[in-house]
């Protein structure tokens, strides 16, 4: 019986460590081992640069529809 109690403390040790693993602050998702964050919020940033120049392209074409009325 000891043995087998040995055994269950041993998982739950396992299962504490899992829970260490990094929370993306940006979209939620748990990396796991933590290194994997850095990647992960680089391809975050890569997105947001993409996002920020066709905010740009729409306010110039906005800008331009205004001039012309
Ligand atoms: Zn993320």
């Amino acid at each position: 019986m000891e043995a087998v109690l040995n055994g269950d403390s041993k998982t739950i040790t396992i299962e504490n460590k899992t829970l260490r693993a990094v929370k993306c602050e940006k979209c939620g998702a748990k990396m796991y081992p933590t290194s994997l964050l850095k990647p992960h919020l680089y391809r975050h940033q890569r997105r947001h640069r993409w996002f920020v120049t066709e905010l740009r392209k729409l306010q110039y074409t906005m800008a331009h529809m205004r001039d012309m009325a």
